[in-house]
């Protein structure tokens, strides 16, 4: 089997080098040519003229313009990475009755209520990244491919920046820290995204009536001001010394940024979980899992 990873160097694509390299031939491509093989999203004749060039059984897709509050101003170039691109591997897939494993958001949802979001409820994104995303999943399922979708949220990896680091670096320096406390979500590991990549691969492989939309977040929810404290907590009883003696929790409307965000994050994972038979871990323990890798504890 030969499969295409675009988006190698990204979070969830870093991780899927390592989750799916056993499954067979892995070709892993960032957006810089190489060996005359481009991934960059935004040149679709390009992008186009790759696949057909590595002629992939699977085509993992975890490239993506994701600068949500850039994205409303760069609406073209969210629009061409997010959806435009997704349909031109799904044209070409389905043409070779390959599959196309994708990747999209709970930004798709409104982020009313408290309830958290099945796959068959309606979706109306608050924001431009919401809305390019969910273009990118309408034109997979309007292609008549195979293709596995899975929404995530609050995605994190131990490689490159994210929100924790942020909290440790900005503990630091800091006495009181100001965090989000009315949006609810499960921060996610992209190690774990990539592991149930794999599995769902081998298992749709040989069934493919499980072919379909699925979300996919770790157990449990938690606050962004609640995720800061327990990584802070964490922190100070790991001996490190920060100069945070208060985490406050405040409202979206008191840090507004360019894009909206949904308040409620939540995603219901049961039909991922009954279909491949899988247990997700609660977010606590990828995050620890993280943090000791982060404080080398
Ligand atoms: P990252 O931002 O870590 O990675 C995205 C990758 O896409 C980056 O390596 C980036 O490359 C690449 N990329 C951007 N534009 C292009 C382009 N024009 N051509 C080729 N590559 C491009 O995201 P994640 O790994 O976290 O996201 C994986 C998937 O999960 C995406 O589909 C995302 O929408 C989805 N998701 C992510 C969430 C999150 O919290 N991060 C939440 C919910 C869903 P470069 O570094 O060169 O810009």
């Amino acid at each position: 089997m030969k499969i295409l990873l675009l988006g190698k160097s990204g979070q969830v694509g870093w991780e899927l080098q390592r989750s799916l390299a056993s499954l067979g031939e892995l070709v892993a491509l960032d957006r810089h040519p190489v060996d005359g093989l481009c991934g960059d999203l935004s040149d679709l004749d390009t992008l186009r003229t790759t696949i057909r060039t590595v002629r992939p059984d699977v085509i993992v897709n975890a490239a993506a313009y994701t600068a949500v509050d850039k994205a409303e101003s760069e609406t073209d170039l969210a629009d061409r990475v997010n959806a435009q691109a997704s349909q031109v591997m799904a044209e070409e897939v389905a043409m070779v009755g390959g599959w196309l494993i994708h990747y999209s958001t709970d930004y798709v949802f409104s982020g009313q209520g408290d309830r958290p979001w099945q796959e068959s409820d309606d979706v109306a994104p608050v924001n431009h990244y919401g809305a390019s995303k969910l273009a990118g999943e309408q034109a997979i399922m309007a292609s008549g491919c195979k293709y596995l979708i899975f929404r995530t949220s609050w995605v994190f990896g131990a490689r490159g920046n994210n929100f924790a680091k942020t909290m440790m670096r900005l503990a630091k320096d800091r006495e009181t820290l100001n965090v989000i406390a009315d949006q609810i979500g499960a921060p996610t590991g992209a190690d774990l995204i990539a592991d149930v990549t794999a599995l769902a691969i081998q298992q749709v492989l040989k069934r493919p009536e499980l072919a379909g939309l699925y979300h996919l977040a770790a157990a449990g929810e938690v606050s962004w001001h609640g995720y800061a404290s327990h990584v802070i907590d964490f922190a100070k009883a790991q001996g490190e010394e920060l100069a945070v003696t208060a985490v406050n929790p405040i409202d979206t409307t008191a840090y507004p940024t360019p894009a909206r965000r949904p308040l409620n994050s939540r995603l219901n994972t049961q039909k991922l979980r009954d279909n491949f038979s899988l247990h997700l871990p609660d977010w606590q323990s990828g995050v620890t899992r993280m943090l000791r890798e982060v404080l080398n504890k």
